[in-house]
């Protein structure tokens, strides 16, 4: 079979984040949020009724309530989203003001704020670079990102950081397309960004059972790449022909 594309996951797959658990994943997020507000106080928004800590208990609540949503529909909150209700309901409760001097530029950078400490963790894997060098020579492969991610300018930004983003003919984010992995829908968009229309003529790589489950969905020959941390609550992975590597570099075996 000639290979004329290759979707990636991003987190574990082609960028790794050192020590992961819940706590530093939050202290990320907590560190983003309290920054953000720094832009709210700019907008005159902040009022001397509420506390940073009831912002940032507010903004947990609302945030794990719609992942947990977005868990069972499959639909992407994105976090400039969050940001928007959390500030709807603090107003209703006469807690902040004028949230209409927010558009959605400032939406967006809030978002990138809350996620700027989480995506200085995310480093490329060792090999990340080489491989996708390596594949840039086959000039008949195409290559794309596709990650869950409810803020698709931090993978983005994340990318260029590390003169990755070049590689790819196609970056695509749950945040952006709405819908999250393993939904096949989510594939098929990101093949049409690609502009392959076989998808039996395209791998999919990624670490997690969303993404060879989801590619598989989509009728894709799937590569798991296995992580040497595993995560808690992780699903049992039954997928026919699933091909398993424990790095990046290793995919180059898959294609002629
Ligand atoms: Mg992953």
């Amino acid at each position: 079979m000639i290979i004329k594309g290759i979707i990636f996951d991003y987190g574990f797959t082609l960028f790794f984040f050192e020590n992961p658990s819940l706590e530093r994943y939050t202290e990320c997020f907590k560190k983003g949020l309290l920054k953000s507000i720094k832009l709210l106080k700019e907008k005159q928004v902040w009022s001397g009724r509420i506390s940073d800590e009831l912002f940032v208990k507010e903004f947990f609540k609302k945030r794990q309530r719609f992942w947990r949503e977005g868990i069972k529909t499959k639909i992407e909150f994105p976090t400039s989203f969050i940001y928007q209700e959390v500030l709807e309901s603090l107003e209703k409760d006469n807690l902040v003001n004028n949230i209409d001097h927010i558009d959605e530029d400032t939406y967006e950078n809030l978002a990138e704020i809350y996620h700027s400490f989480e995506r200085e963790e995310w480093k490329p894997f060792p090999k990340t670079k080489e491989t996708l060098e390596e594949l840039s020579k086959h000039k008949h492969i195409k290559l794309a990102v596709l990650s869950n991610h409810p803020h698709h300018k931090t993978i983005e930004n994340s990318l260029k950081e590390y003169n990755l983003f070049e590689y790819f003919d196609a970056v695509v984010t749950s945040a952006e397309f709405g819908k999250r992995k393993p939904d096949p829908e989510i594939f098929l968009y990101t093949l049409k960004k690609m502009e392959l229309s076989e998808n039996y003529d395209c791998l999919v790589c990624g670490d997690e059972y969303v993404d060879v489950v989801g590619g598989d969905r989509a009728g894709m020959q799937t590569i798991l790449c296995e992580r040497i941390y595993k995560f808690p609550f992780e699903r049992e992975i039954n997928v026919p022909n699933l091909l398993r590597i424990n790095d990046i570099s290793e995919v180059l075996n898959y294609i002629t």
